[in-house]
């Protein structure tokens, strides 16, 4: 048969890769199990409600990735700066933390970080997997910043979110943005180099971004247009069951409305998370691949959007707290006011959890129950400003990274590199933690390097 690909997930990895394939001529169909696309993120839109997995925002110091999203909108989007803060003990600080901030914390807890980081300098803590594969959060945030810090930030705001001890935790957890940051802020306190700098991260930090004007979803949206456009096909609904086959024969057995279907290709893509992917290929992976897979794991997401007249609540897009049933509180206002209808606003709070727990399982109204009196402790929100709520899930959200995780993750992708016909991409697929225009970015380029066997097959 001619070259056809069927990307599994119709998130912005699997779109951009339709994009750039239906571009160049290729035979390509999606298949996304939700009713709509954008994965992360996409946007839940009810009754003028419109409400992101937590809201997004573009930017990218990449010109083309910038260039080829900025176009899909008639009217031009308008660059914003990015506005994030801190919620530590009652007083709202400037983040990712800067020097400024621990000046905002008051000066007993900067010099308690100051000394302790001192401390660690001149009598520095030793674990024997520091600096390995398997160093830990602990290892890592003690070593760099002493146990001040550690104990105050590190710990507390990495086990709530991943509900995982920090010694159990590869350092990989915490996101480069948030290493430089710190090591900025200590620099400072200390005026000394604590680590190398990359100045690419920082810089990231202050690029401008940018917000559609119905909901971060716009941009998905629009990409999965752009591949209509260019002759591909985009199935929502359609949920991949079974990869089988080799070689130039294979098909993906998908469900649709509760009917098992399938569709012949000759390389899939896929987005989905990977031990997913590697539970349903057929004929299966050999048993040490298949177990491998079953230990990489994915930490789900939970919204819950609170529609109130309240304006102006948090005065910056993210308020990040701590010692909250939610690790991150947003205000749609502050993205675009046209994420709801006239006079009223959407507040949302993430809460990070696994598939099949209670709060997975939760309703909306229940889920307000468990935030409610944080959230007024906070002078947020009371019970009585709140008109309406909207709920999102997302079953994969997070890559856990637990500390032996990079030898179950190269033993799978070892093994779909052999086959060479199926690859993984993005966030879940490649368990890689990434901004839209890295997933992007990276969709193009595996785009560039299959085109050439899709030309021959
Ligand atoms: C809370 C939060 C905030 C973020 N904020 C930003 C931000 O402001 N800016 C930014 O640039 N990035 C942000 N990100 C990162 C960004 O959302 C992700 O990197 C990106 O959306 C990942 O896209 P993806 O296509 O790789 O994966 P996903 O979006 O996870 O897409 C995978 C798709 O596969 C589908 N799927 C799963 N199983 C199947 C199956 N069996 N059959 C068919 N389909 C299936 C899923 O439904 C999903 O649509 C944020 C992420 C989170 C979690």
């Amino acid at each position: 048969m001619s070259a056809r690909v069927v990307i599994l997930g119709g998130g912005v990895s699997g779109l951009g890769m339709a994009w750039a394939l239906a571009g160049q001529g290729v035979s390509v169909d999606v298949l996304e199990a939700e009713p709509i696309v954008g994965g992360l993120a996409r946007t839940i839109r009810d009754d003028g409600y419109c409400l992101d997995l937590g809201p997004h925002s573009f930017f990218s110091e990449d010109e083309g990735v910038l260039r080829k999203v900025l176009a899909l909108f008639d009217e031009p989007l308008e660059p914003s700066p990015r506005r994030v803060k801190f919620l530590y003990r009652g007083k709202y600080l400037d983040y990712p933390l800067t020097p400024r901030s621990v000046m905002q914390m008051g000066p007993g807890p900067g010099i308690r970080i100051a000394a302790s980081a001192l401390r660690q300098k001149l009598l520095p803590y030793r674990s024997p997997t520091m600096g390995t594969p398997v160093e830990t959060v602990e290892d890592w945030a003690i070593s760099s910043f002493g146990r001040h810090l550690f104990e105050e930030f590190f710990k507390p705001y990495t086990e709530q979110f991943w509900k995982v001890p920090c010694t159990e935790l590869s350092s990989r957890s915490i996101p480069s943005n948030t290493r430089m940051s710190f090591t900025n802020t200590l620099r400072v306190l200390l005026s000394s180099a604590t680590a190398e700098e990359d100045p690419s991260l920082v810089e990231r930090e202050m690029l401008p971004t940018y917000y559609p004007r119905t909901g971060f979803g716009e941009v998905p949206e629009r990409i999965a247009a752009a591949v209509r456009a260019a002759g591909g096909r985009v199935h929502v609904g359609c949920r991949a069951l079974e990869v089988c086959g080799n070689g130039g024969g294979m098909r993906v057995v998908y469900e649709r409305g509760g009917i098992r279907e399938e569709m012949a290709c000759t390389q899939v893509v896929s987005t989905i998370p990977l031990n997913a992917l590697a539970a349903m290929l057929r004929p299966s992976p050999d048993p040490e691949t298949l177990a491998a897979a079953q230990r990489l794991e994915y930490r789900a997401l939970v919204v819950l959007g609170m529609v109130t007249q309240r304006q102006d609540i948090l005065g910056c897009g993210y308020v990040y707290v701590l010692n909250r049933p939610y690790n991150r509180v947003s205000e749609m206002n502050e993205f675009s006011a046209s994420t709801s209808p006239q006079g009223e606003n959407t507040l949302s709070v993430e809460i990070p959890c696994f598939v099949g727990s209670p709060l997975w399982n939760a309703g909306a109204e229940e889920v307000f129950d468990l935030c409610s009196a944080s959230l007024a402790a906070d002078g947020l929100l009371l019970p009585g400003d709140v008109k309406r709520l909207l709920l999102a899930r997302a079953p994969a959200a997070y890559p856990v990274y637990r500390k032996d995780y990079a030898e179950h993750l190269e033993r799978v992708q070892g093994y779909l590199a052999q086959r060479n016909n199926v690859w993984s991409l993005g966030r879940c697929g490649e368990l890689m933690y990434m901004d839209i225009d890295k997933c992007l970015a990276r969709a193009f380029a595996l785009a560039e390097r299959i085109l050439p066997a899709l030309a021959v097959t």
